[in-house]
């Protein structure tokens, strides 16, 4: 059988989850048997995420082969349990990087290079990539940004073409839009939804299904009005109703028969009936919590939820692993200082501190560790929340009172927190830092052997600086100890204070490998030290 291909536009607004539904729809096939990878194309012109600051377009997330992408590439590892990789985020930067490459290789010669039919050739090729390899029975494609937007004509162009390149039984088009409720009306209005698919029926893209996404239960009339002026079949308008928890999407898309309408339109019929046992199970856990607690997210990106994604959905998992409603308090380091920290963190149970770049906020999160350490509430720091644990150990414990991390204080006389070497020479800022899945090994004994029950782990990574080991000997005398090393090349990768309940440090990313079916270890331990700490106060 061909590899069949599904297409997910979105129109009206952004944010409306068309990366939920693409992984919703994929996560319903997958759950029948059939092989599923799902792939987003982003149309801005960086190379990849990696140099956007999240408020852009909220967090990169890290792939274990090392790619910086999309957070939605988030969504699908979570949603499918399978790991994605570079060549399942595709950027305009990158499409015209290759055709430019090629130009001036000789690739072209003679020739002049155009959008159509340069440019689309290779989004046409790089959409396809991933069903060649036959590795799969289905590829699921979502489109970045919103139709109208001139930065995504490109791609749609390229589905334009393909609706006529491929067979019509291998190509499925979806198109998710806003059907607003107005209150004051008291009417929900698909105009907004009319006008989009005008707008990419002009582009030649003609959708098969829209997905309409409600506050309210879409009625059946306005599903068929929604039909007769969009030119799909009546029964091919769905809702996507706001959900309480985006694990509850699947199941709400297979309600709607999504996964059944694309599976006709592909003349899949010996198809087996889907099995939810497991995510049925997880929904079980979150939606009944035995017990409550509220921990700190002290960060400075906290305006925007999406920066911190990954960090988000690992409490979600891992509260239903302990049947424990997190409550998460994103709290400003910026403007946290010795003089209000007890006030904000002495109603948390716990206390994690993010990850991050540059010098907005650090004074504020090292006061925020220190209120955990001094207070024996449980800490969590993650990669510059683990950087910044030890330069507060090192001032408040060791005395080096002008210890620093060298990426803000570069000509400091104790950098305990240092560039890598190999970093030393690099110039170039996008892909460069120690990116991907790295290797560690866990000392026997320690807290993270407890956490993880093995010695040998591996998470993945996004940093440059690290712990500069000349200061280990004096850190590990004075109570905070190196639990988990590179095995190659020594670098410390977590850190902890066994004198304290539950305080640690990692210099990877944790939450990047978190799933619903099976959440992240330190996350679930974090959760259930901050249950235990709860219970024991006075
Ligand atoms: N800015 C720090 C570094 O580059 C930490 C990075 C991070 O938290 N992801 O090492």
């Amino acid at each position: 059988m061909s590899t069949k291909y599904v297409f997910v536009t979105g129109g009206v607004a952004s944010s409306l989850g068309k990366g939920i539904i693409a992984a919703s729809l994929a996560k319903l096939l997958q759950a029948r048997g059939l092989r599923v990878t799902i792939q987003k194309f982003d149309p801005y012109i960086n190379i990849d995420p990696g140099t956007l600051n999240p408020y852009e377009h909220g967090e990169c997330y890290v792939t274990d082969d090392g790619a910086e992408t999309d957070l939605d590439l988030g969504h699908y590892e979570r949603f499918l349990g399978v790991k994605t990789s570079k060549a399942n985020n595709v950027t305009t930067g990158r499409i015209y990087h290759t055709v430019i490459t090629k130009e001036r290789e000789g690739a072209y010669l003679g020739k002049t290079v155009q959008i159509v039919p340069h440019i689309t050739d290779e989004i046409k090729r790089r959409m396809l990539l991933l069903g060649k390899s036959g590795n799969y029975d289905v590829v699921v494609t979502e489109v970045g940004g919103t139709v109208g937007d001139m930065e995504s004509q490109p791609f749609i162009e390229a589905i334009r073409q393909l609706q006529w390149e491929l067979p019509d039984e291998d190509l499925i088009s979806i198109h998710l839009t806003l059907v607003p409720y107005l209150r004051a009306a008291k009417e929900l209005k698909t105009k907004p939804t009319q006008h989009s698919v005008q707008m990419l029926q002009q582009a030649g893209v003609h959708p098969d299904i829209i997905v309409c996404r409600t506050e309210k239960v879409l009625p059946e009339d306005l599903r068929r009005k929604v039909a007769l002026f969009c030119n799909v079949k009546p029964g091919h308008v769905i809702q996507s109703i706001d959900a309480p928890s985006i694990y509850q999407v699947p199941l709400n898309m297979e309600e709607e028969k999504l996964d059944q309408m694309v599976l006709n339109h592909f003349g899949m019929k010996e198809v087996p009936e889907p099995d939810f046992t497991k995510l049925e199970q997880f929904l079980e856990k979150l939606q009944n919590p035995k017990s409550e607690v509220d921990i700190a997210l002290v960060g400075k990106y906290v305006e925007l939820q999406d920066a911190y994604k990954s960090i988000l959905e690992s409490f979600v998992h891992a509260g239903a692993a302990n049947e424990c409603k997190v409550n998460v308090h994103t709290i400003h380091s910026e403007y946290l200082d010795e003089e209000n920290v007890a006030e904000k963190l002495a109603p948390m149970d716990a206390v994690l501190v993010a990850p991050g770049f540059g010098e907005r906020g650090l004074e504020g999160k090292i006061t925020a560790i220190r209120y955990a350490r001094e207070n024996k509430v449980p800490f969590f720091g993650i990669c510059l929340g683990m950087q910044m644990c030890v330069i507060e150990f090192a001032r408040n414990v060791l005395g080096i009172a002008d210890a620093a991390s060298a990426e803000v204080a570069p000509n400091s006389a104790n950098p305990v927190i240092d560039l890598m070497d190999d970093q030393k020479s690099t110039t170039i800022k996008g892909g460069t830092m120690r990116l991907g899945a790295y290797g560690c090994h866990i000392e026997k004994g320690s807290l993270a052997y407890r956490i993880y029950g093995c010695e040998e782990i591996s998470e993945r990574h996004r940093h440059r600086y690290e712990f500069n080991s000349r200061y280990l000997e004096q850190m590990e005398a004075a109570g905070m100890k190196a639990s988990g090393r590179n095995p190659e090349t020594g670098l410390v990768e977590i850190v902890e204070i066994p004198s304290h309940p539950f305080f640690i440090g990692v210099q990877f990313h944790p939450e990047y490998k978190s799933r619903p079916e099976m959440p992240q270890p330190i996350f679930c331990a974090f959760v259930k030290a901050a249950i235990e700490f709860k219970a024991n106060r006075k």
